[in-house]
C-alpha cells in the first residue's frame, strides 16, 4: 500500500470512527433520506439554507464505513457553499468516481478524494455517492425519500 492509499484509509477510518455533524437538527430548512438497499445503508441529510449558501449540513442514519465517512466528509465540504457550488462538487465527485478516465481535481474533491478507491467496485460506488444523492434531493425537494436502485415494487404513480 502506498502513502496516498494509506492516507486515504485513514481519512475514512477517522470520519467513520468520529463522524462530523452527526445529529438531528430542528432548525433545518431541508431535509431528505436516502437507502442504499444493495448494501442496506441509510441516511438523512439536514441542512440549514440561507440566501442560496448551505450554512449547515447534518447527518444521521446507519450504514457501512464507506457511505458513513461519504456522509461525514459531505457535511463538512458543503459547509458555507452556494447550492450551485455544491451541486457542482457532487458533479465532480460523481464524475472521479464513474468515469476513470477522468482527471480528478484533487484541490477541488479535498478529503473526498479518500473515497475515490472505491470506483473499482461499483456497488460500492453506491454507498459513497449516497449521502450526495441525498443531498441533491433534499435542496430541490424537501423531505423526499430517494434510493440508489429503483424499488422492486415501484408504484407508477
Ligand atoms: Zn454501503
Amino acid at each position: 500500500m502506498d502513502s496516498l492509499q494509506e492516507l486515504y484509509r485513514e481519512v475514512i477510518l477517522d470520519h467513520t470512527k468520529r463522524p462530523r455533524n452527526y445529529g438531528e437538527m430542528p432548525e433545518a430548512t431541508h431535509e431528505a433520506e436516502g437507502h442504499n438497499p444493495l448494501c442496506g445503508d441509510c441516511v438523512t441529510i439536514q441542512l440549514i439554507v440561507a440566501n442560496g449558501i448551505v450554512e449547515r449540513a447534518t447527518f444521521r442514519g446507519s450504514g457501512c464505513a464507506i457511505s458513513t465517512a461519504s456522509a461525514s466528509i459531505l457535511t463538512d465540504a458543503v459547509r458555507g457553499k452556494p447550492i450551485d457550488q455544491v451541486e457542482a462538487l457532487f458533479q465532480a465527485f460523481r464524475k472521479a468516481l464513474t468515469d476513470d478516465a477522468a482527471a480528478v481535481d484533487h484541490e477541488n474533491l479535498g478529503e473526498l478524494c479518500a473515497l475515490l478507491g472505491v470506483r473499482e467496485f461499483p456497488m460500492r460506488v453506491k454507498c459513497a455517492t449516497l449521502a450526495w444523492h441525498t443531498l441533491s434531493a433534499a435542496l430541490t425537494e424537501q423531505g423526499v425519500v430517494v434510493a440508489t436502485e429503483e424499488a422492486p415494487h415501484a408504484k407508477s404513480d
